[in-house]
Protein backbone atom coordinates (compact mmCIF):
# COMPACT_ATOMS: atom_id res chain seq x y z
CA UNK A 1 0.00 0.00 0.00
CA UNK A 2 1.69 3.24 -0.95
CA UNK A 3 1.67 6.13 1.80
CA UNK A 4 1.71 8.97 -1.24
CA UNK A 5 -0.79 8.02 -3.46
CA UNK A 6 -4.91 8.29 -2.97
CA UNK A 7 -7.28 5.76 -3.13
CA UNK A 8 -8.68 7.13 -6.99
CA UNK A 9 -4.46 7.04 -7.93
CA UNK A 10 -4.08 3.32 -6.59
CA UNK A 11 -6.79 2.38 -8.63
CA UNK A 12 -5.90 4.04 -11.99
CA UNK A 13 -2.19 2.59 -11.58
CA UNK A 14 -4.34 -0.84 -10.94
CA UNK A 15 -5.87 -0.40 -14.20
CA UNK A 16 -3.14 0.19 -15.92
CA UNK A 17 -0.77 -2.20 -14.34
CA UNK A 18 -3.64 -4.86 -15.47
CA UNK A 19 -3.68 -4.08 -18.70
CA UNK A 20 0.27 -3.92 -19.31
CA UNK A 21 0.27 -7.51 -17.31
CA UNK A 22 -1.55 -8.90 -20.41
CA UNK A 23 0.80 -7.54 -23.19
CA UNK A 24 3.84 -9.12 -21.25
CA UNK A 25 3.10 -12.73 -22.46
CA UNK A 26 3.79 -11.24 -26.26
CA UNK A 27 6.55 -9.65 -26.15
CA UNK A 28 9.13 -12.51 -27.33
CA UNK A 29 6.91 -13.19 -30.44
CA UNK A 30 7.49 -9.47 -30.88
CA UNK A 31 11.41 -9.65 -30.59
CA UNK A 32 11.78 -12.71 -32.57
CA UNK A 33 8.96 -11.44 -35.39
CA UNK A 34 10.70 -7.58 -36.03
CA UNK A 35 8.55 -6.12 -33.47
CA UNK A 36 4.77 -7.66 -34.72
CA UNK A 37 2.14 -9.52 -33.06
CA UNK A 38 -0.80 -11.04 -34.66
CA UNK A 39 -3.23 -8.22 -35.91
CA UNK A 40 -5.96 -9.71 -34.42
CA UNK A 41 -3.93 -9.28 -30.80
CA UNK A 42 -3.08 -5.62 -31.84
CA UNK A 43 -6.68 -5.00 -32.49
CA UNK A 44 -8.00 -6.15 -29.12
CA UNK A 45 -5.33 -4.77 -26.79
CA UNK A 46 -6.06 -1.09 -28.91
CA UNK A 47 -10.21 -2.14 -28.23
CA UNK A 48 -9.24 -2.59 -24.63
CA UNK A 49 -7.35 0.09 -24.33
CA UNK A 50 -9.75 2.29 -25.69
CA UNK A 51 -12.35 1.03 -23.17
CA UNK A 52 -10.17 1.23 -20.32
CA UNK A 53 -9.67 5.05 -21.12
CA UNK A 54 -5.94 4.01 -21.58
CA UNK A 55 -6.05 5.92 -25.08
CA UNK A 56 -4.76 9.21 -25.75
CA UNK A 57 -4.09 9.52 -22.19
CA UNK A 58 -2.77 12.98 -22.60
CA UNK A 59 -5.98 14.50 -24.60
CA UNK A 60 -8.27 17.25 -23.04
CA UNK A 61 -11.81 16.54 -22.50
CA UNK A 62 -12.61 19.38 -25.20
CA UNK A 63 -10.51 17.29 -27.46
CA UNK A 64 -12.46 14.09 -26.99
CA UNK A 65 -9.53 12.69 -24.41
CA UNK A 66 -10.05 11.43 -21.06
CA UNK A 67 -8.62 14.53 -19.40
CA UNK A 68 -5.98 13.12 -16.82
CA UNK A 69 -3.78 15.34 -14.41
CA UNK A 70 -0.43 14.97 -15.09
CA UNK A 71 0.24 12.59 -12.25
CA UNK A 72 -2.28 10.45 -13.24
CA UNK A 73 -0.43 9.93 -16.87
CA UNK A 74 2.95 9.47 -15.12
CA UNK A 75 0.93 6.56 -13.32
CA UNK A 76 0.11 5.15 -16.46
CA UNK A 77 2.98 5.66 -18.39
CA UNK A 78 5.01 3.84 -15.54
CA UNK A 79 3.37 0.90 -16.04
CA UNK A 80 3.39 0.60 -19.97
CA UNK A 81 7.35 0.77 -19.43
CA UNK A 82 7.19 -2.53 -17.49
CA UNK A 83 6.71 -4.34 -21.15
CA UNK A 84 9.45 -4.47 -23.79
CA UNK A 85 8.80 -4.09 -27.61
CA UNK A 86 7.50 -1.05 -27.67
CA UNK A 87 3.87 -2.93 -26.72
CA UNK A 88 2.85 -0.15 -24.40
CA UNK A 89 2.83 2.38 -27.21
CA UNK A 90 -0.79 0.57 -27.42
CA UNK A 91 -1.41 3.25 -24.52
CA UNK A 92 -1.18 6.01 -27.12
CA UNK A 93 -0.03 9.89 -26.57
CA UNK A 94 -1.80 12.27 -28.82
CA UNK A 95 -0.39 15.88 -29.73
CA UNK A 96 -1.51 17.40 -26.48
CA UNK A 97 1.08 20.66 -27.27
CA UNK A 98 -2.12 22.12 -30.26
CA UNK A 99 -4.42 22.43 -27.01
CA UNK A 100 -4.28 26.35 -27.85
CA UNK A 101 -3.41 26.68 -30.94
CA UNK A 102 -5.49 23.94 -32.85
CA UNK A 103 -8.38 25.10 -35.15
CA UNK A 104 -11.71 23.36 -35.84
CA UNK A 105 -11.29 22.08 -39.40
CA UNK A 106 -7.19 20.58 -37.73
CA UNK A 107 -9.52 18.95 -34.96
CA UNK A 108 -12.10 17.35 -37.21
CA UNK A 109 -9.55 16.53 -39.74
CA UNK A 110 -6.52 14.80 -37.69
CA UNK A 111 -6.92 15.61 -33.92
CA UNK A 112 -10.85 13.84 -33.04
CA UNK A 113 -9.55 10.50 -35.22
CA UNK A 114 -6.36 10.73 -33.54
CA UNK A 115 -7.67 10.93 -30.37
CA UNK A 116 -10.46 8.09 -31.03
CA UNK A 117 -7.58 6.02 -32.04
CA UNK A 118 -8.15 5.62 -35.90
CA UNK A 119 -5.22 7.11 -37.12
CA UNK A 120 -1.43 8.37 -36.09
CA UNK A 121 0.86 10.76 -36.04
CA UNK A 122 4.69 10.97 -36.87
CA UNK A 123 7.16 14.18 -36.09
CA UNK A 124 9.49 15.02 -38.44
CA UNK A 125 12.21 17.68 -36.64
CA UNK A 126 15.93 16.39 -36.56
CA UNK A 127 17.79 15.98 -39.92
CA UNK A 128 20.92 14.97 -40.79
CA UNK A 129 22.53 18.14 -39.96
CA UNK A 130 20.69 19.12 -36.90
CA UNK A 131 19.51 16.76 -34.02
CA UNK A 132 19.89 18.56 -30.51
CA UNK A 133 20.57 21.73 -32.01
CA UNK A 134 16.96 21.76 -33.23
CA UNK A 135 17.87 25.83 -34.49
CA UNK A 136 20.51 23.96 -37.18
CA UNK A 137 17.35 22.55 -39.69
CA UNK A 138 17.55 22.91 -43.34
CA UNK A 139 14.34 22.09 -43.64
CA UNK A 140 12.67 25.21 -45.54
CA UNK A 141 8.85 26.54 -45.90
CA UNK A 142 8.36 29.38 -48.63
CA UNK A 143 5.12 31.06 -48.93
CA UNK A 144 3.15 30.66 -52.29
CA UNK A 145 -0.34 32.58 -51.96
CA UNK A 146 -2.57 31.08 -49.61
CA UNK A 147 -0.40 27.84 -49.86
CA UNK A 148 3.29 26.98 -48.50
CA UNK A 149 5.44 24.88 -50.26
CA UNK A 150 7.71 22.68 -48.15
CA UNK A 151 11.37 21.45 -48.52
CA UNK A 152 13.80 18.70 -46.75
CA UNK A 153 15.11 15.08 -45.40
CA UNK A 154 14.30 14.43 -42.26
CA UNK A 155 15.96 11.40 -39.85
CA UNK A 156 14.50 9.31 -37.18
CA UNK A 157 10.70 9.52 -38.24
CA UNK A 158 9.05 7.38 -35.48
CA UNK A 159 6.09 5.49 -35.84
CA UNK A 160 6.18 6.81 -39.90
CA UNK A 161 5.32 3.27 -41.20
CA UNK A 162 1.85 3.73 -38.92
CA UNK A 163 1.09 7.59 -39.73
CA UNK A 164 -1.79 9.54 -41.03
CA UNK A 165 -0.08 12.54 -41.38
CA UNK A 166 3.15 13.90 -39.90
CA UNK A 167 3.60 16.95 -38.16
CA UNK A 168 6.53 18.67 -40.29
CA UNK A 169 8.75 21.46 -38.73
CA UNK A 170 10.84 23.62 -40.91
CA UNK A 171 12.46 27.20 -41.81
CA UNK A 172 10.55 30.39 -43.23
CA UNK A 173 12.04 31.52 -46.41
CA UNK A 174 10.95 34.65 -46.42
CA UNK A 175 8.14 37.23 -45.66
CA UNK A 176 8.20 38.81 -41.98
CA UNK A 177 8.76 36.10 -40.36
CA UNK A 178 11.88 34.93 -42.26
CA UNK A 179 14.61 32.68 -40.36
CA UNK A 180 11.87 31.62 -37.84
CA UNK A 181 10.56 28.17 -37.40
CA UNK A 182 6.66 26.93 -38.19
CA UNK A 183 5.57 23.40 -37.75
CA UNK A 184 2.94 21.92 -40.31
CA UNK A 185 0.28 18.85 -40.70
CA UNK A 186 1.35 17.10 -43.49
CA UNK A 187 -0.67 14.13 -44.74
CA UNK A 188 1.81 11.10 -45.34
CA UNK A 189 0.57 10.59 -48.96
CA UNK A 190 0.90 14.24 -49.75
CA UNK A 191 2.56 14.28 -53.56
CA UNK A 192 5.69 15.16 -53.20
CA UNK A 193 6.75 12.81 -49.11
CA UNK A 194 8.60 9.87 -49.48
CA UNK A 195 10.55 7.53 -47.26
CA UNK A 196 13.92 7.60 -48.41
CA UNK A 197 14.98 4.70 -46.06
CA UNK A 198 14.11 2.27 -43.44
CA UNK A 199 17.21 2.36 -40.98
CA UNK A 200 17.55 -1.09 -38.69
CA UNK A 201 18.38 0.32 -35.08
CA UNK A 202 19.03 -1.61 -31.91
CA UNK A 203 15.43 -2.14 -30.74
CA UNK A 204 13.00 -4.49 -32.30
CA UNK A 205 9.74 -2.22 -32.69
CA UNK A 206 7.01 -2.51 -35.28
CA UNK A 207 6.71 1.27 -35.56
CA UNK A 208 10.08 2.13 -37.80
CA UNK A 209 12.26 5.45 -37.84
CA UNK A 210 12.01 6.59 -41.62
CA UNK A 211 14.22 8.90 -43.28
CA UNK A 212 11.95 10.99 -45.16
CA UNK A 213 12.10 13.42 -48.16
CA UNK A 214 9.88 16.04 -48.56
CA UNK A 215 9.67 17.35 -52.10
CA UNK A 216 8.11 20.87 -53.15
CA UNK A 217 5.14 19.62 -50.79
CA UNK A 218 2.29 21.68 -51.12
CA UNK A 219 0.26 22.28 -48.37
CA UNK A 220 -2.84 25.11 -47.66
CA UNK A 221 -2.45 27.55 -45.30
CA UNK A 222 -4.95 26.13 -42.56
CA UNK A 223 -2.06 23.51 -42.28
CA UNK A 224 -0.13 25.64 -40.15
CA UNK A 225 -0.03 24.88 -36.51
CA UNK A 226 -0.04 28.14 -34.73
CA UNK A 227 1.13 30.99 -36.51
CA UNK A 228 4.34 31.71 -37.71
CA UNK A 229 7.17 31.68 -35.81
CA UNK A 230 5.70 29.50 -33.31
CA UNK A 231 7.40 26.11 -34.34
CA UNK A 232 10.10 25.58 -31.99
CA UNK A 233 8.14 26.90 -28.33
CA UNK A 234 5.67 23.39 -29.42
CA UNK A 235 8.76 21.50 -29.52
CA UNK A 236 9.92 22.19 -26.28
CA UNK A 237 6.19 22.03 -25.14
CA UNK A 238 6.86 18.65 -26.43
CA UNK A 239 9.79 17.81 -25.17
CA UNK A 240 8.82 18.89 -21.65
CA UNK A 241 5.85 16.44 -21.66
CA UNK A 242 7.47 13.40 -23.35
CA UNK A 243 10.59 13.75 -20.97
CA UNK A 244 8.40 13.60 -18.20
CA UNK A 245 7.08 10.13 -20.13
CA UNK A 246 10.32 9.11 -20.84
CA UNK A 247 11.45 8.94 -16.83
CA UNK A 248 7.73 7.28 -15.49
CA UNK A 249 8.46 4.53 -18.42
CA UNK A 250 12.11 3.93 -16.72
CA UNK A 251 10.57 4.05 -13.44
CA UNK A 252 8.39 1.12 -14.74
CA UNK A 253 11.15 -0.57 -17.05
CA UNK A 254 13.48 -0.86 -13.47
CA UNK A 255 10.55 -2.30 -11.74
CA UNK A 256 9.83 -4.90 -14.22
CA UNK A 257 13.89 -5.77 -13.89
CA UNK A 258 14.01 -5.66 -10.73
CA UNK A 259 11.14 -7.95 -10.05
CA UNK A 260 12.73 -10.29 -12.60
CA UNK A 261 16.17 -9.70 -11.26
CA UNK A 262 15.34 -10.69 -8.22
CA UNK A 263 13.14 -13.88 -8.92
CA UNK A 264 15.83 -15.60 -10.96
CA UNK A 265 18.25 -14.68 -7.97
CA UNK A 266 16.12 -16.99 -5.49
CA UNK A 267 15.77 -19.76 -8.25
CA UNK A 268 19.46 -19.75 -9.39
CA UNK A 269 21.79 -22.37 -7.72
CA UNK A 270 25.46 -21.72 -7.71
CA UNK A 271 28.23 -23.79 -5.56
CA UNK A 272 25.12 -24.50 -3.42
CA UNK A 273 23.43 -22.20 -2.67
CA UNK A 274 21.04 -19.49 -4.49
CA UNK A 275 22.86 -16.68 -5.71
CA UNK A 276 20.50 -14.53 -3.89
CA UNK A 277 22.20 -15.50 -0.77
CA UNK A 278 25.62 -13.77 -2.15
CA UNK A 279 25.69 -10.49 -0.81
CA UNK A 280 27.28 -9.10 -4.51
CA UNK A 281 24.04 -10.06 -5.88
CA UNK A 282 22.08 -8.74 -2.91
CA UNK A 283 24.08 -5.20 -3.35
CA UNK A 284 23.31 -5.27 -7.40
CA UNK A 285 19.52 -5.84 -6.12
CA UNK A 286 20.16 -2.97 -3.34
CA UNK A 287 21.33 -0.44 -5.28
CA UNK A 288 18.63 -0.95 -8.22
CA UNK A 289 15.81 -0.46 -5.68
CA UNK A 290 17.29 2.47 -3.98
CA UNK A 291 17.90 4.65 -7.43
CA UNK A 292 14.32 3.01 -8.58
CA UNK A 293 12.93 4.95 -5.67
CA UNK A 294 14.95 8.41 -5.88
CA UNK A 295 13.88 7.64 -9.52
CA UNK A 296 9.91 7.72 -8.83
CA UNK A 297 9.78 10.31 -5.85
CA UNK A 298 11.63 12.65 -8.72
CA UNK A 299 9.21 11.93 -11.34
CA UNK A 300 5.71 11.78 -9.29
CA UNK A 301 6.79 15.03 -7.37
CA UNK A 302 7.77 16.99 -11.18
CA UNK A 303 3.80 15.66 -11.87
CA UNK A 304 2.47 16.92 -8.99
CA UNK A 305 4.28 20.36 -9.03
CA UNK A 306 3.19 20.40 -12.98
CA UNK A 307 -0.72 19.64 -11.50
CA UNK A 308 -0.10 22.51 -8.94
CA UNK A 309 0.81 24.93 -11.61
CA UNK A 310 4.71 25.69 -10.75
CA UNK A 311 6.11 28.20 -13.27
CA UNK A 312 6.99 26.72 -16.80
CA UNK A 313 10.37 27.21 -16.49
CA UNK A 314 10.88 25.22 -13.15
CA UNK A 315 8.64 22.49 -14.99
CA UNK A 316 11.53 22.54 -18.03
CA UNK A 317 14.10 21.95 -15.33
CA UNK A 318 12.20 19.37 -13.51
CA UNK A 319 11.28 17.30 -16.33
CA UNK A 320 14.99 17.33 -17.36
CA UNK A 321 16.18 16.71 -14.23
CA UNK A 322 13.75 13.37 -13.86
CA UNK A 323 14.50 12.45 -17.40
CA UNK A 324 17.96 12.57 -16.90
CA UNK A 325 18.42 10.43 -13.24
CA UNK A 326 15.56 8.20 -14.24
CA UNK A 327 16.99 6.91 -18.05
CA UNK A 328 20.46 6.79 -16.53
CA UNK A 329 19.36 4.93 -13.48
CA UNK A 330 17.12 2.46 -15.98
CA UNK A 331 19.69 1.75 -17.87
CA UNK A 332 22.37 1.01 -15.08
CA UNK A 333 19.40 -1.25 -13.92
CA UNK A 334 19.47 -3.38 -16.92
CA UNK A 335 23.02 -3.31 -16.97
CA UNK A 336 23.00 -5.60 -13.26
CA UNK A 337 20.11 -7.06 -14.23
CA UNK A 338 22.15 -8.80 -17.20
CA UNK A 339 24.90 -9.79 -15.13
CA UNK A 340 22.15 -11.08 -12.46
CA UNK A 341 21.09 -13.17 -14.96
CA UNK A 342 24.85 -14.41 -16.53
CA UNK A 343 24.43 -15.86 -20.34
CA UNK A 344 20.75 -15.74 -19.76
CA UNK A 345 20.77 -12.05 -20.00
CA UNK A 346 22.56 -11.90 -23.40
CA UNK A 347 19.92 -13.67 -24.88
CA UNK A 348 16.96 -12.37 -26.91
CA UNK A 349 14.31 -14.23 -25.11
CA UNK A 350 15.56 -12.66 -21.80
CA UNK A 351 13.69 -9.49 -20.63
CA UNK A 352 16.91 -7.81 -19.25
CA UNK A 353 18.75 -8.31 -22.36
CA UNK A 354 15.82 -6.70 -24.54
CA UNK A 355 15.50 -4.11 -21.70
CA UNK A 356 19.50 -3.47 -22.31
CA UNK A 357 19.27 -2.90 -25.79
CA UNK A 358 15.86 -0.50 -25.46
CA UNK A 359 16.73 1.76 -22.43
CA UNK A 360 19.58 2.84 -24.54
CA UNK A 361 17.61 5.33 -26.55
CA UNK A 362 15.75 7.49 -23.23
CA UNK A 363 19.51 8.43 -22.88
CA UNK A 364 19.59 9.88 -26.40
CA UNK A 365 15.80 10.74 -27.41
CA UNK A 366 14.07 13.83 -26.49
CA UNK A 367 17.37 15.65 -26.03
CA UNK A 368 20.30 13.59 -24.82
CA UNK A 369 21.82 13.54 -21.05
CA UNK A 370 24.28 16.57 -22.57
CA UNK A 371 21.37 18.07 -23.30
CA UNK A 372 19.48 17.66 -20.16
CA UNK A 373 22.23 18.74 -17.96
CA UNK A 374 22.55 22.31 -20.20
CA UNK A 375 19.22 22.98 -19.38
CA UNK A 376 19.52 22.47 -15.59
CA UNK A 377 22.66 24.08 -15.20
CA UNK A 378 21.07 27.08 -16.78
CA UNK A 379 18.02 26.83 -15.01
CA UNK A 380 20.59 27.00 -11.78
CA UNK A 381 22.26 29.22 -12.52
CA UNK A 382 19.22 31.25 -13.10
CA UNK A 383 17.12 30.61 -10.54
CA UNK A 384 18.88 28.83 -7.49
CA UNK A 385 18.70 25.72 -5.88
CA UNK A 386 15.58 26.64 -3.98
CA UNK A 387 12.73 27.09 -6.84
CA UNK A 388 14.09 23.91 -8.78
CA UNK A 389 14.32 21.14 -5.68
CA UNK A 390 11.53 22.66 -3.20
C1 LIG B 1 15.20 5.67 -32.06
C2 LIG B 1 15.11 7.13 -32.29
C3 LIG B 1 13.89 7.72 -32.56
C4 LIG B 1 13.80 9.08 -32.79
N1 LIG B 1 12.60 9.64 -33.13
C5 LIG B 1 12.55 10.90 -33.61
C6 LIG B 1 11.32 11.43 -34.15
O1 LIG B 1 10.29 10.78 -34.16
N2 LIG B 1 11.36 12.67 -34.67
C7 LIG B 1 12.48 13.45 -34.67
O2 LIG B 1 12.43 14.57 -35.19
N3 LIG B 1 13.64 13.00 -34.12
C8 LIG B 1 13.69 11.74 -33.60
N4 LIG B 1 14.88 11.24 -33.09
C9 LIG B 1 16.04 12.08 -33.06
C10 LIG B 1 16.55 12.40 -31.65
O3 LIG B 1 15.73 13.34 -31.03
C11 LIG B 1 18.01 12.89 -31.80
O4 LIG B 1 18.77 11.74 -32.17
C12 LIG B 1 18.55 13.51 -30.55
O5 LIG B 1 17.93 14.73 -30.26
C13 LIG B 1 20.07 13.77 -30.66
O6 LIG B 1 20.40 14.39 -31.86
P1 LIG B 1 21.55 13.77 -32.81
O7 LIG B 1 21.29 12.31 -32.94
O8 LIG B 1 21.60 14.56 -34.05
O9 LIG B 1 22.88 13.93 -32.00
P2 LIG B 1 23.80 15.26 -31.94
O10 LIG B 1 22.98 16.46 -31.65
O11 LIG B 1 24.66 15.31 -33.16
O12 LIG B 1 24.71 14.93 -30.69
C14 LIG B 1 25.80 14.01 -30.77
C15 LIG B 1 26.49 14.03 -29.42
O13 LIG B 1 26.95 15.35 -29.11
C16 LIG B 1 26.44 15.78 -27.88
N5 LIG B 1 26.20 17.21 -27.91
C17 LIG B 1 25.53 17.93 -28.82
N6 LIG B 1 25.51 19.22 -28.48
C18 LIG B 1 26.18 19.32 -27.31
C19 LIG B 1 26.51 20.40 -26.44
N7 LIG B 1 26.13 21.65 -26.71
N8 LIG B 1 27.23 20.14 -25.32
C20 LIG B 1 27.61 18.87 -25.05
N9 LIG B 1 27.34 17.82 -25.82
C21 LIG B 1 26.62 18.04 -26.94
C22 LIG B 1 25.16 14.99 -27.68
O14 LIG B 1 24.76 14.93 -26.33
C23 LIG B 1 25.56 13.64 -28.25
O15 LIG B 1 26.26 12.94 -27.27
C24 LIG B 1 14.97 9.89 -32.77
C25 LIG B 1 16.21 9.29 -32.47
C26 LIG B 1 16.28 7.93 -32.24
C27 LIG B 1 17.63 7.33 -31.97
Amino acid sequence: MSTFLTTAELALQDRARSFVDELIPWEVEAEMNRGEIPPDVLKGQKDKALELALTSINMSERLGGPGYGMLAQVLIQEQTGRVTNALGWVVSTGPSWIEDVVTDHQIEKWIRPTVDGDIHECYAITEQGAGSDVDGIEATARRDGDDYILNGVKWHVTSANLAAYVFFQAKLTDGPNAGRHVLFFVDMDAPGVECVRVPEYAHTYSHHHWEMKFTDVRVPKENLVGSEGDGMGFSHAWFRYERLMIAARCCGAAERLIEEATAFAEGRQAYGSKIADFQAIQFMLADSLTELWAARLMTYETARAIDAGVDLKVQHAQCSMAKLYASEMANRVADRAVQIFGGRGFMRENVAERFFRELRVDRIWEGTSEIQRMIIADQLRKRGIQPLTG
